[in-house]
């Protein structure tokens, strides 16, 4: 976009956080003690993915658990990819970060005595070790978090702002371009240091659980600002989605499957079992895969999940919203089967940071789902979501302490050479969702990526048009998303954890046990990999 910031409206802080999810929450709170904050974000304030989030937070907290069992189920599920240096960082701090979430007032649901916090079981987990606040742990965390945040001493929030473009000077991030829709002009928001909270990009794909805020902005405007990106080819499909009209679609957590409920056929047969020792508890990856090729078999869009044995007063209780919404939906919980089938659920990829949330841009940091952390590998243990953006977050804060701060310019400009001519964009949310549906979605091959990339290609003379509503920028951002996306798709001939070829359909170690790294200009480059955790 043409600007100079001697023109705009200016903002100065000394930590600039964009989104209000918990990373973005729990970054601006921890920084604020030391720091001025302003946080923006581009809807409401709990507007967020983080919002949603039904079964809750993984911890090691139980009697029978460990620091090294949690590791060790996050290692497994992350099949190769994961950096164990990062998973024992983040599941070592996740007993310090989960206290003080309890002593800042989350209403975790505690056991029948009330002594401790009650732990619930989920996919990939060899034991129960997931906090929970009935089945809205997201709204939960998420309100607790935004109402000590509007307290904060020395945070300003600004919602509805969005975020165009990442500034850059000598190359540092030295803050941001946001789009003011009340006056309609973009205002520079200028930083020592901005941390990206931004949250994922499950809206590049029709059927998806994710809300509308989904677009992947942040981690396209890292891109254009050239950070490195990471691991893209990585999207994790939620096995049960209630299959109904709803968009997007409603989850149904995990901890129902967790507690006890399980998933049948249209011969009303459990077909877990056999497949996976953990049965309907196998990770989310071979979950949705066994759903995909049932769905198949039985020529339906969806199977079914029974829960009818946990019987009405527990399931009322334990999971009040999904036993409310199934039943608006017309499903009685405790009498009907409920149809479900998988979604598009989480990025895995992102903008590729440190073990203390540092990107390979100076002056930019990021947390939460926006970031590719090293954390979950080539799938992600459920539950460990909430948890990355929780501890990153933290750490973040600590790093912000001991990173120099540089000073910044008084002026940045930038010309308009490479605008294109106007672009209509009427129904292009639609197409993009629905090519990324149909050809990158759970099962690949050269063929459908070829495809998507061809729609994907007939898009790209949108990045260069100047748009300056925010759905039009959004829709940029998707269009980045989608073309990363399907190539890092397309570049990956093997399958693994949650990227599935069926043209390559083994898992390749000796060519593919590594990253897949970006920067704007330059060709994906694949990185073996030096760290730990590669199993
Ligand atoms: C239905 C559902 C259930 C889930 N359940 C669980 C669970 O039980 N446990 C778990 O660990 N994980 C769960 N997840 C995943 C988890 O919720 C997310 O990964 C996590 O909340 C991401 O947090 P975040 O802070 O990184 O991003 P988010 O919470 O998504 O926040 C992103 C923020 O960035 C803002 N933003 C985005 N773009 C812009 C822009 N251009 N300008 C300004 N602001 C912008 C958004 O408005 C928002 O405030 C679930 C996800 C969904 C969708």
């Amino acid at each position: 976009m043409e600007f100079d910031t001697e023109d705009l409206v200016s903002h100065s802080t000394d930590v600039l956080v964009i989104g209000s999810g918990i990373a973005g929450l729990t970054a601006a709170l921890t920084a604020s003690g030391e720091r001025t904050v302003a946080l923006v974000t581009k809807a409401r304030i709990q507007e967020t993915n983080t919002w949603y989030a039904q079964g809750g937070i993984a911890g090691a907290v139980g009697e029978a658990d460990s620091v090294e069992l949690h590791l060790a189920d996050t290692l497994v599920v992350g099949q190769g990819l994961c950096d164990e240096d990062v998973v024992r960082a983040v599941v070592g701090e996740a007993g310090d970060a989960l206290g003080d979430l309890v002593s800042m007032g989350v209403p975790f649901d505690r056991d029948a005595g009330g002594q401790r916090v009650a732990l619930a079981r989920e996919g990939g987990h060899s034991l129960p070790r997931v906090l929970h606040s009935g089945d809205s742990t997201g709204a939960a965390v998420q309100d607790t978090l935004s109402a000590i945040l509007r307290r904060a001493e020395g945070v300003e929030v600004f919602e509805e702002r969005f975020l165009i473009d990442l500034l850059t000077a000598d190359d540092r991030c030295v803050g941001a371009l946001v789009f003011n829709p009340d006056t309609h002009l973009p205002e520079v928001f200028w930083a020592d240091a901005v941390v990206l909270a931004t949250g994922g990009c499950g809206q590049v794909f029709r059927v998806t659980t994710n809300p509308a805020i989904a677009t992947g902005d942040g981690v396209a405007a890292a891109w254009r600002a050239g950070a490195q990106i990471a691991d893209l080819e990585f999207v994790q499909f939620h096995p049960t989605a209630l299959d109904n009209a709803s968009s997007p679609k409603f989850l149904i957590t995990e901890a129902l499957r967790g507690e006890g409920a399980y998933l049948l056929d249209c011969a009303e047969e459990r077909f877990m079992l056999g497949v996976h020792p953990l049965a309907e508890l196998a990770p989310r990856d071979v979950v949705s895969r066994e759903i995909e090729k049932v769905m198949a078999r039985c020529e339906r869009p969806n199977v079914w999940l029974d829960a009818r044995h946990l019987g009405a007063e527990y399931l009322k209780a334990r999971f009040p919203m999904i036993w409310e919404k199934c039943r608006e939906s017309g499903f009685d919980l405790a009498a009907d089967l409920i149809p479900v089938a998988p979604a598009a659920h989480y990025m895995i990829g992102g903008v590729r940071v440190d073990i203390d949330g540092r990107s390979s841009l100076p002056g930019l940091y990021a947390s939460g789902e926006s970031t590719a952390s090293g954390l979950h590998g080539a799938n992600r243990l459920a539950s460990n979501s909430l948890l990355e953006g929780l501890v990153f977050s933290r750490r973040i804060a600590r790093a912000l302490l001991k990173d120099a701060i540089v000073p910044r310019p008084s002026r940045v400009t930038s010309g308009d050479e490479h605008r294109a001519p106007a672009f209509a964009t009427l129904g292009v949310r639609d197409l993009i969702q629905d090519t990324m549906s149909n050809h990158v979605g759970m099962t690949r091959s050269e063929d459908s990526l070829a495809r998507a990339a061809s729609v994907l290609d007939g898009l790209s003379g949108l990045l260069g048009t100047e748009f300056s509503e925010a759905s039009d920028l959004e829709l940029q951002n998707l269009v980045t998303m989608a073309t990363l996306i399907a190539r890092a798709a397309w570049m990956r001939t093997e399958s693994r954890g949650t990227h599935s070829r069926i043209d390559y359909p083994k898992r390749d170690d000796a060519a593919w046990a590594g990253h897949l790294l970006w920067m704007r200009g330059a060709d994906p480059h694949f990185e073996p990999i030096t760290h730990r955790g590669g199993r």
